[in-house]
């Protein structure tokens, strides 16, 4: 069996039982592979479609741009530990002169001091200030962040998020997120 699907990726939205994402922080999005399992499977609800549809001889059923779960999963409090989420944490700024530009990451304490790769030591970094940092610790050069490095809650990514959005949002997803921004009159 033949399937034609019109172009594009058409990802959809994957919602919490409850409507609101699965996860913000990488936003939860399935291939509409994986979502039309799902949707057979009878785990999730369709609220809302694209124009495009996937279609066969026999069949033709439209992409959901929107899925909802039948079962509320608990969300984690804490958001996974990423490249995107650290920038996002430090709102993409180096943060020993706060350029927007090169940006990198610096770990705090040195790895070849025995640093680790963690929220508490990676921080945002241009890499002029990567560069001047190098392999010294921030005592050896008075070199401090404007911001020590933390383990962020969702709560706090979700903060800054606002002020950088992902790439990409389709229109139907917008009803689901950032609804606690304030709405135009
Ligand atoms: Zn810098």
């Amino acid at each position: 069996m033949t399937i034609a699907v019109s172009s594009g990726a058409h990802p959809a939205l994957v919602l919490n039982a409850d409507y609101r994402p699965l996860s913000y922080y990488p936003l939860s999005l399935w291939s509409w592979q994986d979502t039309i399992k799902a949707v057979f499977l009878d785990r999730v609800n369709i609220v809302a479609e694209y124009d495009a549809a996937v279609r066969s001889p026999s069949f033709e059923f439209r992409l959901p741009s929107v899925v909802s779960l039948k079962t509320f999963v608990k969300p984690s409090r804490y958001p996974a530990f990423t490249r995107f989420n650290v920038f996002l944490r430090d709102k993409f700024q180096c943060q020993y002169c706060s350029s927007k530009y090169e940006l990198t990451f610096d770990h705090l304490i040195p790895r070849s001091k025995g640093g680790l790769t963690t929220w508490e030591n990676v921080i945002t970094a241009c890499s002029p200030c990567n560069l001047r940092k190098s392999n010294k610790s921030c005592e050896q050069l008075n070199m401090w962040p404007m911001h020590m490095p933390f383990r962020p809650t969702i709560q706090d990514l979700h903060n800054n998020g606002r002020g950088f959005p992902p790439n990409y949002l389709h229109e139907s997803w917008m009803d689901f997120l950032y609804w606690d921004t304030e709405l135009e009159p």
